[in-house]
């Protein structure tokens, strides 16, 4: 079959690289220069396989006035004249109760344990280079009811095949013992030794140069801008790019937050919002270590990763913003030197912003559409480097007619 991919982030490439092996005729489109130029670019590098509760939960309701009130939160919500952003939010609130939030817990833990497995097979058929490591990952918990919380999710999540253990401060404290200086409000942790890291940006270079050998035989368009989809009778016809029409068996529509407005132009509606995320990453100083695992620092929401020589701090999520917000990059270069301090030279950082192509239940959206011709790989918001081997491996399957190894059901678009 020939297939073309819109957009060439972790989600579009791992969706290649899994057509392609299947044998189909697989062209990538995308409008930047290079893979990766967008939230694949520089994200916070975790492959967090038991982390990913849905961001609509019960408890986010009581903090929504803080949200729309402080411009300087972890969480900023601007409210604009868009339907498409208060229909999003109006799903976003219906989803925010707790059989919706265990239900799509246990739905995400079963994508993200097939996707370690999927990457594991990708990695073994055709090594890739992208700093990858199992290095565990604590997250740290700054009051006695956020641990108390923390540790119904543990709960949940055990019954579910998680495996994690709550830590005492004390217990943190010698795991990282860099982490003395926030000794005073540390109450204690959840660790989980199984989660990794890796670089997006290398692992997305790295499926290219994979996906240009014979084997693979796929071909890569940058700097090509798809205009639209043009449907005729119920069927994709082409795709409509700056460069020219492109017709295949099958479009795959995985275009990160440009996935919905070129869903608009075939009919079909797609809830996927920008929700903005910043990130430094600084290197770390001779003969100091800084964390050996990822740390996340719950209260403060943001995430620390070592990555090479270098840690990768992200955080901040904004919905509405119209660009970059000020003062993000030096705000998450001041809470590193707060918690680690003098672990690297935050001064020499390189700063970045990305928008997570969020849906409003978390949940991304996989498999064909209503127009014969047309799928969607979408909409994997805040962990699409973690499910995109799995999201891709899941579509293949259904594509090819294969049992898939999680039920689709949760993900259909
Ligand atoms: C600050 C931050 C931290 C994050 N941390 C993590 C993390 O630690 N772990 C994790 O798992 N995930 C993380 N994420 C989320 C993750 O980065 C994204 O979910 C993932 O990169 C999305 O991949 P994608 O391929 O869907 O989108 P993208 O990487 O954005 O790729 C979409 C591509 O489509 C192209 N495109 C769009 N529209 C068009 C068009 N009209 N024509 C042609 N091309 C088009 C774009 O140029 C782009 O290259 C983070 C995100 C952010 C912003």
């Amino acid at each position: 079959m020939k297939v073309t991919v819109i957009g060439a982030g972790i989600v579009g490439l791992a969706t290649a690289w899994w057509l392609a092996r299947d044998g189909h005729a697989v062209t990538v489109l995308d409008e930047a220069a290079e893979p990766a130029s967008g939230a694949s670019f520089a994200n916070g590098a975790q492959l967090s396989y038991s982390y990913v509760a849905p961001l609509a939960e019960p408890g986010i309701l009581k903090d929504l006035p803080k949200y729309l009130l402080d411009r300087n939160g972890p969480l900023r919500f601007v409210p604009r004249a868009d339907p498409a952003q208060w229909s999003w939010l109006l799903r976003f609130l219906a989803a925010c109760n707790a059989s919706a939030a265990a239900r799509g817990t246990a739905s995400l833990l079963r994508l993200a344990f097939a996707s370690r497995d999927a990457l594991y097979a990708m990695l073994a058929a055709t090594p890739m280079e992208f700093d990858h490591a199992r290095n565990g990952k604590l997250v740290v918990q700054s009051s006695a009811a956020a641990m108390r919380g923390a540790e119904a999710q543990l709960r949940l999540q055990a019954t579910l095949g998680c495996e994690q253990q709550a830590l005492t401060a004390a217990e943190c404290l010698a795991l990282e013992p860099d982490l003395a200086s926030i000794r005073q409000r540390l109450v204690g942790g959840i660790l989980t030794p199984s989660e990794e890291v890796g670089d997006c940006h290398k692992l997305c270079l790295e499926l290219a140069r994979v996906l240009a050998t014979p084997a693979f035989g796929a071909r890569l368009l940058t700097a090509t801008r798809v205009e639209r989809l043009v449907v005729e009778a119920g069927r994709l016809r082409a795709v409509r790019t700056s460069r020219g029409d492109h017709e295949a068996d099958l479009t795959v529509l995985a275009a990160g937050v440009g996935t919905a407005a070129l869903g608009r132009s075939a009919g079909v509606t797609v809830p996927v919002l920008a929700l903005r995320g910043y990130s430094i990453t600084a290197p770390v100083r001779a003969g100091n270590c800084g964390p050996r695992r990822s740390i996340t620092d719950s209260a403060r929401k943001t995430v620390y990763a070592p990555l090479g020589a270098a840690l990768r701090v992200a955080g901040f999520a904004e919905i509405g913003t119209t660009g970059p917000t000020p003062g993000r990059a030096e705000a998450l270069a001041r809470e590193t030197d707060a918690v680690f301090p003098g672990a690297c030279d935050t001064a020499a950082a390189t700063t970045w912003t990305g928008l997570r192509p969020a849906t409003p239940t978390s949940l991304p959206l996989i498999g064909p559409t209503r127009i014969e011709g047309l799928a969607l790989n979408a909409g994997q918001g805040a962990l699409g480097f973690t499910l995109a081997a799995g999201s891709a491996r899941l579509l293949a399957d259904l594509l090819a007619g294969r049992d898939p190894a999680v039920d689709p059901a949760p993900f259909r678009p």
